[in-house]
């Protein structure tokens, strides 16, 4: 049976015979893969023609939530990728990271629609002022690109590799083309179809590439994006395609890593820490059969305590049941395919060279329910390197499967070179209970690596595990790791949206951004604004309230009733050598004054008021000085309708002058308030 492609809005086989795809487990053969007679340019064109302007046009509230159905979808239909999982070799805790994981990304990024506004695109930072008057400012805004990503995966996680990727070229409103590493697109193929059968989302927004994608970088352009995971050879080799460089198409290069975990000297043989080092190495080393890019290939180990972790260790992986992955019992799955064993077979040679192997063998392993000549299955492999400083290649050669090193060291210097020593990667960790050796370690190896986790008792319940990337922190690392980034909530986003500066007057830019801005032509109303619906307000629309001028009396009196007595507030004698002349209001008195000038009291469409995003004192006010308020309507971000009142966020800018017409202090309010619908 060959696997049929995604493109154009329909499914279609490819010409010939296509690639054989294997059961890990069983060796049969599943199905065949091909992608010839398939017109990548034309592909290309359809998705930046017909699914970017989709997706481009609706807003982040919109692609938010459309990621949410979608991934309640899929949840719906997991088990079906369960079963089908299992024929890459994977256990259902590995799966579970695939799937679940994966379906996680999706609903992670919908909820982060919260931090956006109710646009297409955003405005990015603050405000900069560019003129004496303030009649000329500059500002940033973030619009989503008019091309395609494509996402180029490797084949450890079919799924996840997927939806980490599409759930933020979705939510910043690109189409994408994904092409999974052949030798498990068929796990890919069985989601993809259920994600094209749900309707969810807009015709165009993503094609399936089942098969090789040779010659598909040959035709992007600058408005594309391409991310690739994969090994740093492939990833080179795209990279440096001469289209790829003369368009400057940002390419983001997931590679292969070397990645460390580190055992603090106090964290010797009883203490909590080194059960919970041992732990995590032996799951990092197990999990997936090692093929995860952020698995643990160096364990770094005080000198000292290197018998005592080989020993623990190599008890802990005796213990770890190999075979058939259906199999309750088995902790440990196969690898992908016969390819992969043979390529890390040839990698271990290499690090045998200057390290003995301590735990497994390479000739044999014991299974339960598989056999070896059929399945993809090996041993863990547990080497040690006694001087890490001498040999290149602990630090460089990756053997893609359950294979580590431990190297030992000596003082925390050491222990920082040696994980640098990988000129860059993923992640590492360190487990150590004692805080400074935790700071120190952090500092040092920070410019090598994408993430750390400092891992002890207090986190030990609730932390992530080292080889977790989480959607939203980035996932990425400098040098040998590929120097590019994903994920990481906002920031990931970004990658598919252009960055533009722009510059003009407050009015015109409070237009474009649809955030008003400070200086900006006030709209009058008659209306005060709190009596209106949601749909009724208007960016810019502004009441100038009443004014009141501040007593003696009114400053002794908050200070009694919040109990707010600092000096500045309460003490004439003390502020010689402050910034104030006299006593001065209190910050928030200003602020409560303010609102009882700017509230208007009566029962209306305003549900309520949660908080503030930002808040200044910038003049200090005094007794006798008179202040009054100009409240302007700066953002409105519509709320999804559930079974309660249709309603919106409404962002206020409270500005307080005094009477002079100078600012004294300046806020943003957060209300809630209802539609009219
Ligand atoms: P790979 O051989 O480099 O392949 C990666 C992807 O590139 C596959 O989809 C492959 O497709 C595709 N590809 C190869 N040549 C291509 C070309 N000329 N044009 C377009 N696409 C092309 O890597 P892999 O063996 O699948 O994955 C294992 C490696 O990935 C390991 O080294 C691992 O460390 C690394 N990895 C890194 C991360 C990370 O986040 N940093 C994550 C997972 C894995 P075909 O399958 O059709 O050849």
């Amino acid at each position: 049976m060959k696997l049929a492609n995604y493109a154009l809005g329909k499914w279609i086989t490819g010409d010939g015979e296509g690639k054989p795809l294997y059961n890990a487990v069983t060796g049969n053969v599943l199905g065949y893969a091909t992608t010839k007679g398939l017109d990548f340019a034309e592909m290309m064109h359809y998705s930046r023609t017909v699914g970017n302007p989709k997706l481009r046009k609706m807003t982040f509230q919109e692609r938010g939530l459309m990621l949410k159905k979608l991934a309640l979808y899929l949840l719906e239909r997991k088990n079906k990728y369960y079963e089908i999982s299992y024929a890459t070799g994977a256990t259902r805790a590995d799966s579970w990271v695939d799937i679940e994981g994966g379906i996680g990304n999706l609903f992670a990024n919908a909820s982060l629609r919260r931090q956006y506004p109710d646009q297409p695109y955003y405005v990015d930072g603050d405000m900069i002022k560019s003129s004496k008057n303030g009649t000329f400012i500059g500002h940033h805004i973030m619009v989503p690109k008019r091309g395609v990503a494509i996402h180029i995966n490797a084949f450890n996680f079919p799924i996840w590799g997927m939806l980490e990727k599409v759930a933020v070229n979705l939510l910043a409103g690109m189409p994408a083309i994904v092409k999974p590493a052949t030798i498990t697109c068929f796990l890919t193929e069985a989601i993809f179809r259920d994600i094209i059968a749900s309707g969810i989302l807009p015709e165009g927004a993503l094609q399936l590439l089942c098969g090789s994608a040779r010659g598909i970088v040959d035709h992007v352009m600058h408005q594309d994006v391409i991310t690739f995971t994969g090994s740093a050879d492939t990833g080179l080799m795209l990279k440096s395609n001469p289209n790829v460089l003369r368009k400057n198409v940002p390419f983001n290069l997931e590679a292969d890593s070397l990645n460390s975990c580190v055992l603090g000297e106090d964290a010797v043989p009883g203490t909590v820490e080194f059960d919970l080092f041992i732990k995590e190495i032996r799951k990092e080393m197990t999990s997936k059969c090692g093929q995860k890019c952020t698995a643990i290939r160096k364990i770094v180990v005080p000198e000292k305590l290197v018998e005592d972790v080989q020993i623990a260790l190599g008890k802990q992986l005796q213990k770890t049941v190999i075979g058939d992955p259906k199999l309750k019992e088995v902790r440990m799955g196969a690898l992908a395919g016969k390819v992969q064993v043979e390529e890390v077979r040839e990698r271990i040679m290499e690090l045998s060279k200057n390290s003995d192997i301590v735990f497994g063998s390479l000739d044999a392993v014991d299974l339960v329910g598989a056999d070896s000549a059929k399945g993809a299955f090996m041993s863990p492999i547990l080497l040690l390197n006694k001087n890490p400083f001498y040999d290149e290649a602990v630090h460089s050669v990756e053997a893609f499967g359950p294979v580590s090193s431990i190297v030992p060291y000596k003082g925390i210097d050491e222990a920082i070179e040696l994980v640098n020593k990988s000129g860059g990667a993923l992640c590492c960790s360190i487990v150590t209970a004692d805080q400074k050796i935790a700071r120190e370690f952090t500092l040092g190896a920070a410019t090598h690596h994408g993430r750390i986790l400092i891992l002890n008792e207090e986190c030990a319940k609730e932390n992530t595990g080292h080889g977790s990337p989480l959607p939203m922190l980035i996932h990425g690392g400098p040098g040998r790791a590929g120097g590019g980034e994903e994920m990481g909530g906002k920031r990931g986003v970004a990658h598919y949206m252009q960055r533009t500066a722009i510059q003009g007057s407050p009015t015109i830019l409070t237009e474009v951004t649809q955030q008003y801005q400070y200086g900006g032509k006030y709209k009058d109303t008659v209306l005060h604004p709190f009596q209106k619906h949601f749909e009724d307000l208007e960016i810019g629309e502004t009441i100038i309230t009443h004014k009141r001028t501040i007593t003696e009396t009114d400053i002794v009196n908050f200070g009694n009733v919040s109990w707010d007595h600092f000096y500045a507030h309460t003490d004439e004698t003390a502020l010689i050598g402050t910034t104030f002349e006299k006593r001065v209001a209190h910050g928030y008195f200003i602020l409560s004054a303010a609102a009882g000038l700017f509230v208007h009291p009566a029962k209306g469409p305003v549900l309520l008021n949660y908080g503030l995003d930002e808040c200044r004192f910038v003049k200090p006010v005094y007794a006798g000085m008179t202040i009054g308020v100009r409240l302007t309507v700066k953002e409105k971000t519509s709320q999804e309708v559930k079974d309660d009142i249709p309603k919106g966020i409404v962002r206020f800018l409270v500005d307080v002058y005094d009477q002079t017409g100078e600012t004294v202090a300046i806020a943003t309010i957060l209300t809630m308030v209802k539609m009219r619908g």
